[in-house]
């Protein structure tokens, strides 16, 4: 072994500060709470020891059933019967589990084809590739998209796996300000001209990338201005609808659908199944030419595993059910019970002098907790009262801005959400949470 007294770091030790401040925070507690059994409108956390402040588990044999406001089920599809679990099973019976090869080789099934054509058809693009993790698409996306010679101008708050895939794309990456459109065309106006006669542009692509909705802030991208910009300056834009797709729009399409804007304004809409589909893995829509590319050079799909057939069926039959091509009626009714439990949580919230964050639509809201020591605090109060939240610390969020981020599903009943307004209403007064007397009406 390296030793440390011969001048070698040990391979953990970049780990260590990270690691000990949150033990002395003990807020190990509410992360990486083991589970059991389906993340729907309930959870099951599996009991651990409490002293067990430690990243491998002691289980203690028992369970607590909690109502679950932690997983990105926007449109409850995550379930264990009814149509897609039932056909998910009649997939595992035909296929199997795997298809043991990345799609390049053997691995692209009759399955694929009609996802990427289902997607395609959905999100309103000419064509479609799928992938096997939402977080690879973005990371490996990117480097096919854009390389030396192009610059990528991101919004400062996108997520960890755009940002990946922008620094190994090699591409120069400038940032604007989260959501502000005058911080973006100051950017543009910068990295045109510089230096340069106005009509000369020395790069050889601009990709702007920016998230739908976003899941630690629920707000959502100002899609107007970002076609307004793109029509002045000519820029490409790549729009990730990980939270947004299943979850926003009339027919659940998305940030396009919920704006009244073509979908053909965009170059790349980018998503993942892992939230309103209940499912596992990434896309890509965009021009058939875009996808073609995309197809041959990115390293995730050509050396990585292709989605699986439970997952593909999943896909298929929850998009189905959204379209309203089978179960009709249902897909319509979550998405209008999403709508009406996102305003009515987060005015409920509002009422009670919370600070939170984000659009009025958002299905994810952000609680304002600010100081870090309120991050255990909070989760301590809601695991007493049986329900589960994800909170929030740096350094995914600045240090003085800790939240809980509480995802609302269609999934929840309005006794749910009441339940979850009383117990945040307790734990606001021992936390000293509330900022005002709450609001007198409207959100
Ligand atoms: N993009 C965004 C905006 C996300 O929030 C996430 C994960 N939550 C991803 C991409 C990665 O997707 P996945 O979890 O499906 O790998």
């Amino acid at each position: 072994h390296l030793r440390e007294r011969d001048g070698y770091a040990p391979l953990y030790s970049d780990f260590d500060n990270f690691y000990i401040r949150r033990l002395q925070l003990r807020i190990n507690d509410c992360f990486r709470r083991p589970v059991t059994g389906v993340p729907g409108r309930f959870i099951t956390l599996l009991d651990r020891t409490s002293e067990d402040f430690n990243l491998s588990f002691k289980l203690t044999g028992t369970t607590t059933e909690t109502l679950n406001m932690s997983s990105y089920n926007y449109l409850g599809f995550a379930q264990a019967d009814g149509e897609c679990a039932d056909a998910a099973e009649q997939s595992i019976r035909k296929y199997g589990i795997s298809f043991c090869s990345s799609r390049a080789d053997i691995g692209t099934s009759d399955l694929h084809l009609d996802v990427e054509k289902l997607v395609a058809h959905f999100v309103g693009m000419e064509a479609a590739s799928i992938h096997s993790m939402g977080f690879v698409t973005n990371a490996s996306v990117f480097p096919a998209l854009v390389g030396k010679g192009c610059l990528l101008i991101s919004d400062q708050l996108n997520h960890a796996s755009i940002r990946f895939g922008a620094r190994i794309s090699g591409s120069v990456i400038d940032m604007f300000k989260h959501n502000d459109m005058m911080d973006l065309e100051r950017v543009l106006r910068e990295r045109i001209s510089q230096g340069q006669p106005r009509t000369h542009r020395p790069w050889r692509k601009i990709l702007v990338a920016v998230e739908g909705l976003y899941s630690m802030e629920g707000t959502m991208c100002n899609l107007p201005g970002l076609v307004a910009l793109k029509k002045k300056y000519k820029f490409a834009l790549y729009v990730d609808e990980a939270h947004s797709i299943g979850a926003l729009g009339p027919k659940g399409r998305g940030v396009c659908d919920y704006f009244g804007i073509s979908p053909s304004e965009i170059d790349i809409l980018m998503g993942t199944f892992t939230k309103s589909f209940g499912a596992n893995g990434g896309y890509i829509c965009a021009s058939k030419a875009i996808v073609d590319k995309i197809r041959v050079t990115n390293a995730g799909t050509i050396f990585g595993e292709s989605p699986t057939p439970a997952v593909l069926t999943q896909i298929a039959t929850s998009l189905k059910i959204i379209a309203g091509e089978i179960a009709p009626g249902q897909g319509e009714e979550r998405l209008q019970r999403l709508a009406f439990n996102s305003r009515y949580l987060r005015l409920g919230l509002k009422r009670l002098g919370f600070i939170v964050y984000g659009h009025d639509d958002s299905p994810i809201i952000p609680l304002l907790l600010y100081h870090p020591a309120k991050i255990p605090a909070f989760s301590h109060e809601m695991l007493k009262r049986k329900i589960s939240v994800v909170v929030v610390g740096y350094p995914a969020t600045p240090l003085i801005s800790s939240r809980v981020r509480l995802c609302v599903s269609a999934a929840h009943t309005k006794d749910d959400l009441d339940r979850l307004l009383a117990a945040c209403d307790q734990a606001g007064d021992v936390l000293q949470l509330k900022f005002s007397s709450g609001i007198a009406g409207g959100a």
